[in-house]
């Protein structure tokens, strides 16, 4: 795929966090590359990443869908209180990667993250 220069902005903000960012934190942070982008034109161009499977579309409950640079095969913990979405090692679940006619999954554990279990 072509990387125009708002696009590749775009693939680099989400490559540089592993916070799987929302549109609206993508934006905030394009705009400081590229201050004059749209909020549209950052949506148009991280559904066009997934679509290239260079993004991988994380749905959370309850909140802004979320982008991953991450594309392997990956299960996600949403904290519940501070809506942090991290990635769990893949060698605490047990998922069977041969179950047939699956291609595609998503998995997501809901719960309470570690920093927020410490505050307690
Ligand atoms: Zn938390
Ligand atoms: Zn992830």
């Amino acid at each position: 795929m072509r990387f125009s220069r708002q696009r590749e902005a775009v693939y680099n903000v989400v490559c540089s966090t592993k916070c799987h960012p929302d549109a609206s934190y993508v934006y905030e942070q394009v705009r400081k590359v590229i201050p004059n982008i749209s909020l549209g034109t950052v949506y148009r161009n991280l559904s066009e990443l997934c679509e290239a499977g260079r993004l991988v579309r994380v749905s959370v409950e309850g909140s802004a869908e979320r982008f991953d640079a991450y594309c392997a095969p990956h299960v996600h913990h949403v904290c519940k209180t501070c809506g942090a979405v991290t990635d769990l090692p893949m060698e605490k679940i047990a998922i069977s990667h041969d179950i047939q006619g699956v291609d595609h999954y998503q998995v997501t554990f809901y719960g309470t993250c570690e920093s927020c279990r410490n505050q307690n």
